[in-house]
């Protein structure tokens, strides 16, 4: 059972608001995707928060709403989520109120990896879009505040809800099987922002130099 009340999202949010990067990422992906930026659309990133999370938005802003399905697609996505949390969707990014954005956008495109020993060892990307995000491309430009601020954000998460680590260790289980079919070892950020790669099939974590990470997708040809 989550031990968080809604309004301890007040804290969270308030110790959580510094961009990912110096750079307007928006700007590189926003003009491949009709002018939106990627993470602002339902039809590529559906938020998701807990219910508490939820309770607290719904306490400071109209600007969310429960998210709608359009597609078998999406409605699959909505019934899978665990009974606590929520799909939303807000005005879009014409409208986004920043000091009301949920903790998936402030996150994106990042999780908590976790190793099988349930170590929070730094953060991975939602490989599912290594294609249109900008930032997976270019992991260098992650700014160290933002990471400090991810990390105790999660830190003080699962200290509250328990379930939440397991969550983000079955995901960073199912990045292993992924990238293992795929032969890629897993870029990763460390909690100190030094850089490092998994090796999927067994687990390992090596340092590298932020150069070995590849640009992927839309950005495989950029500088
Ligand atoms: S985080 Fe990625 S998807 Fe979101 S605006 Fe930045 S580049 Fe685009
Ligand atoms: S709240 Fe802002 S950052 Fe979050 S999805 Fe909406 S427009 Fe994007």
């Amino acid at each position: 059972m989550p031990y968080i009340e809604p309004g301890e999202y007040k804290s969270i949010y308030t110790e959580f608001q510094s961009p990912v990067s110096r750079f307007d990422c928006g700007q590189h992906c926003a003009p491949h995707n009709g002018g939106e930026p990627v993470c602002c659309s339902t039809r590529h990133a559906i938020p998701v928060a807990m219910v508490e999370e939820w309770k607290f938005l719904q306490s400071r802003t109209a600007m969310w709403h429960i998210f709608r399905p359009r597609t078998s697609a999406e409605r699959k996505v909505k019934e899978e989520l665990p009974r606590d949390h929520r799909a939303l969707e807000c005005h879009g990014a014409a409208q986004c109120e920043r000091e009301n954005r949920a903790l998936s956008c402030r996150t994106f495109p990042f999780f908590p990896y976790i190793t099988k020993g349930y170590e929070f060892v730094g953060l991975a990307y939602y490989w599912q879009f290594e294609d249109l995000c900008w930032v997976i491309s270019n992991l260098q430009i992650v700014e160290r505040q933002f990471i400090g601020e991810f990390v105790r954000a999660y830190e003080l998460l699962f200290r509250r809800i328990p379930g939440e680590l397991e969550t983000f260790r079955d995901h960073s289980a199912s990045m292993r099987r992924a990238f293992s079919r795929m032969k890629r070892t897993i870029p990763l950020i460390g909690r100190a922002g030094d850089y490092h790669e998994v090796i999927p099939s067994t687990g390992e974590i090596r340092a590298v130099s932020g150069e070995a990470f590849a640009k992927r997708g839309l950005y495989r040809n950029d500088e």
